[in-house]
């Protein structure tokens, strides 16, 4: 019998450098403990409050906040100048080849990348901009030949004070933003996303329904047993609220109306933990779950884990190693593999290669004078419809609904004349889907 894997799915939530002023430092700690601080923000301060013997409100409170400002959870990379030293030292082989799965190859990196846009304030010197973080990534990767990590979809949504530091929860209060991302990393880019991490691990039914139309996995299930994290910032389910969904890393399809109940959206979703946070972490019992699952079931486990690159990442890589070591050891059936997430997805799905490869989503684009036909020549896609990025002449980028075909036909149309933009207009169409395996079809007409 083969032996199942328990997929070890790293996804980096890959937002650039960020500083923390103490002022707002101060301010967060409030927020998110709900208690005020009688201290003015200075670093003598900061070390009063980090000191064991400093009583704060209460036993309680006192072990939140000591949590919360960990030196370790403090220590931010302020510049991209950081971020890339570090990245010089975490992506290289030599790197990556001290950490060994149980088939002899080196850590993966799934780099979920965020564009800060719809901003007006930055209080935490964010790298803002479209394709900002995505560019220093994809060059650096390119540069160092590497091929091995995927690059996947991460998105804030903008809150009403428009400040990049502000977390929020609605996909249809930034739909201007959410569509300009995804035209201009298909148009520029030659990109379409497959896999998502819920920003701020937040998923509400308008991003559901978002997600469903273009992405077939999504990492982002944070279901604890105990999901009581006892900070402020997190009561009533506020964010990254996955009550009630499977704890268990079993992956499940979500309900039309709810995220977190297993329904008959098409959407796969998988368990994804933090690293050394200050709740939601995976832990010897988290993983040694993992395990177990895969030995009992026979099958391939996804096992996400998750950190942020303004961090030290390689600290938290190598003390998740070790505990992986530990884990492993117990579960002598049973292997594990640092992989791609789309690799991993298939693998715990249960997909055969051949069913992948034979169905890979293929279509076509025609222009008939001033109508554009996508026919859909094998595979289905993925959604309801396939995604059409435009640029305009002045530089503008937009999106459509498509009109559709003949029922059963898949086949859709798009037609360009004064009441949508006229041909002349354009210089570049772009069209791409995914299909429930995860390949990806963009095909393109530059004019
Ligand atoms: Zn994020």
């Amino acid at each position: 019998m083969n032996k199942p894997t328990v997929h070890i799915v790293h996804h980096v939530d890959t937002e650039g450098p960020m500083c923390e002023p103490l002022d707002e430092l101060f301010e967060r700690i409030q927020n998110t403990l709900g208690y005020p601080i009688n201290l003015a923000p200075s670093k003598e301060n900061l070390q009063l409050l980090q000191s064991q013997d400093y009583v704060f409100v209460n036993a309680e409170v006192d072990q939140l906040l000591k949590k919360l400002i960990d030196s370790k959870l403090l220590n931010f990379k302020n510049t991209w100048e950081e971020v890339d030293e570090m990245l010089d030292r975490i992506l290289v082989p030599a790197y990556r080849n001290k950490f060994e799965d149980s088939f002899g190859k080196g850590w993966i990196y799934n780099w979920h990348l965020l564009d800060h846009v719809g901003f007006e304030t930055n209080p935490r010197y964010r790298i803002l901009g479209y394709s900002g973080i995505f560019n220093l990534y994809k060059t650096k990767l390119e540069k160092l030949n590497i091929q091995q990590d995927a690059l996947q979809w991460h998105f804030h949504p903008i809150p009403f004070n428009k400040a990049a530091h502000t977390s929020a929860i609605s996909y249809m209060n930034s739909a201007y933003e959410l569509q300009q991302v995804m035209c201009r990393r298909l148009i520029d880019h030659n990109w379409f996303p497959v896999v998502n991490r819920a920003g701020f691990h937040t998923v509400r039914p308008d991003i559901n329904w978002w997600l469903e139309q273009w992405l077939p996995f999504d990492a982002s299930n944070q279901a604890m047993i105990t999901d009581n994290t006892g900070f402020n910032d997190n009561i009533n389910g506020r964010f990254g609220d996955w009550r009630g969904a499977p704890d268990d890393w079993s992956l499940y399809n979500p309900d039309l109306y709810d995220w977190r109940k297993k329904g008959t959206l098409k959407r796969t979703i998988s368990r994804c933990l933090n690293m050394n946070t200050r709740f939601r972490n995976i832990d010897n019992n988290e993983l040694s779950r993992a395990f177990k699952l895969a030995e009992t079931s026979g099958k391939d486990v996804y096992v996400g884990i998750t950190n942020h690159d303004f961090r030290e990442m390689s600290v938290e890589i190598e003390s998740f190693y070790e505990l992986l070591k530990k884990v492993a050891a117990n579960y002598k059936n049973v292997n594990f593999a640092f992989s791609d997430t789309i690799t991993a997805f298939r693998n715990a799905i249960g997909f055969t290669e051949k069913e992948v490869v034979d169905n890979n989503l293929e279509f076509k684009l025609e222009l008939n004078g001033d109508t554009l036909k996508i026919q859909v020549i094998n595979g289905e896609l993925f959604g309801a419809q396939p995604f059409i990025g435009l640029l305009t002449k002045d530089g503008r980028y937009l999106t459509d609904n498509f009109n559709w075909g003949e029922p059963g036909s898949q086949s859709y149309f798009y037609t360009f004349d004064f009441l949508t933009i006229p041909l002349e207009n354009i210089t570049t169409i772009a069209v791409a889907s995914n299909d429930k395996y995860g390949n990806t079809c963009i095909r393109r007409i530059d004019l």
